[in-house]
């Protein structure tokens, strides 16, 4: 596990997509998922708005927590 600076990483994720997950609970959920490959709130965001049809549990659950 390589140790990143959350807190840079979320800032870099936050510019990218920051008005739509502006009410996100990102410091919660967010996360690098190893299974997709991606940040587990992209993942579940993208899941959720149909753009993408796979998801792994973890991300599933991300974007439940997300949308709460
Ligand atoms: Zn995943």
């Amino acid at each position: 596990m390589k140790s990143l600076n959350t807190t840079d990483t979320i800032k870099l994720f936050k510019n990218v997509v920051d008005n739509l997950l502006a009410r996100w609970p990102l410091r919660r959920i967010s996360g690098y998922c190893d299974t997709c490959n991606k940040n587990k709130v992209e993942v579940g965001l993208q899941f959720y708005i149909r753009a993408r049809r796979e998801a792994c549990l973890k991300c599933r659950a991300a974007e439940k927590l997300a949308l709460k």
